[in-house]
């Protein structure tokens, strides 16, 4: 016996012995980093008020109690407008509402997340919602929404990764097309300003000369190409219900998520369970009569672009 197969069998008893692993583990507290790195600017959610409503823990200084309660109860009925059109109960979600005159004139140009808590933005002049920017009602209506859905579609299809993340034009595509519908619902400003910047991305691809977007292998890494995968696959979806209703979206959630979610023992050499992106596609081909496969590989970057721009016609400026 060579010692290769000696610490294979080494490793399966060890992964036997360890496993099955947990995924997932949510603490009460957590930081916030600001900045652009490698200097973060810590925002620790220690020493706030903390609020719980159904699924959403808020952390807020005592002077944004008001705004606090408004900001739960409108996440709230935006969840439940993301759970009822799409039939996908939201994941339990931690936010923390963060006065931008604590970090001076810093600009919020991006930020890194440890232990699941995201920032909402505001200023201590705000009284109430109707007070807050266009910025804070796009992390309210729109990422809120989609962190909440994708929360659920992760655990199920991103243990994809090695091949590239395949699956995101599910877990990234329903949760924008939930964004959408509820930005369209409570705020078509952001839905506008979105679908306006989605329309960029894309509009710079076809420039490059860029006619046709594979949603299962352009949407991975940090470019340009990834960066426009969220409108292709908010187009795919907007074209699902389009042509089949958003009962078709249901019926397809109610399908693959009758799934058992994938685990693996022996330090991933065995595993059990679990769904792929192709055989999600293949429910969904099942359900419409399209070869989904097919055309996930081949989304035609102007008809995307008159998706959206239609998505857009059809709201308030
Ligand atoms: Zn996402």
């Amino acid at each position: 016996m060579n010692q290769v197969v000696l610490y294979i069998i080494a490793a399966m008893i060890l992964g036997i012995l360890l496993l099955p692993i947990t995924v997932e583990t949510r603490s009460e507290e957590g930081s916030v980093f600001i900045g652009e790195g490698p200097t973060w600017i810590e925002l620790s959610v220690e020493g706030l008020s903390k609020l719980t409503y159904e699924t959403l823990v808020i952390y807020f200084e005592p002077s944004s109690e008001r705004l606090a309660e408004e900001t739960a109860q409108a996440a709230h009925q935006a969840l439940q407008l993301a759970s009822d059109t799409l039939g996908i109960a939201p994941a339990p979600l931690s936010l923390a509402l963060f006065p931008r005159e604590n970090f001076g004139d810093i600009s919020v140009l991006s930020f890194k997340i440890e232990k699941g808590i995201w920032p909402l933005f505001i200023t201590h002049s705000w009284q109430n919602l109707q007070d807050s920017d266009l910025d804070f009602q796009d992390g309210l209506y729109w990422t809120i929404p989609h962190e909440a859905i994708e929360g659920v579609i992760a655990p199920l299809f991103y243990h994809d990764w090695r091949h590239g993340w395949p699956s995101r034009w599910i877990g990234d595509g329903l949760s924008a097309y939930a964004g959408y519908v509820v930005t369209k619902e409570y705020t078509s400003k952001v839905a506008n300003m979105r679908l306006y910047d989605y329309k960029q991305k894309i509009t710079r691809l076809l420039e490059k000369g860029k006619v046709k977007y594979d949603l299962v292998r352009d949407f991975v890494g940090s470019d340009e190409l990834q960066l426009a995968g969220y409108g292709v696959a908010l187009a795919f979806w907007l074209g699902i219900a389009q042509r089949y209703g958003e009962k078709t979206i249901r019926e397809f959630w109610n399908r693959v998520s009758s799934f058992s979610k994938k685990w693996c023992i022996a330090l991933g050499l065995i595993c059990f369970g679990g769904i792929n992106a192709r055989e999600a596609a293949r429910i969904l081909s099942e359900l419409t009569g399209e070869d989904i496969w097919t055309k996930l590989q081949n989304m035609n970057l102007r008809e995307v672009l008159q998706t959206l721009e239609a998505a857009a016609g059809g709201l308030n400026p």
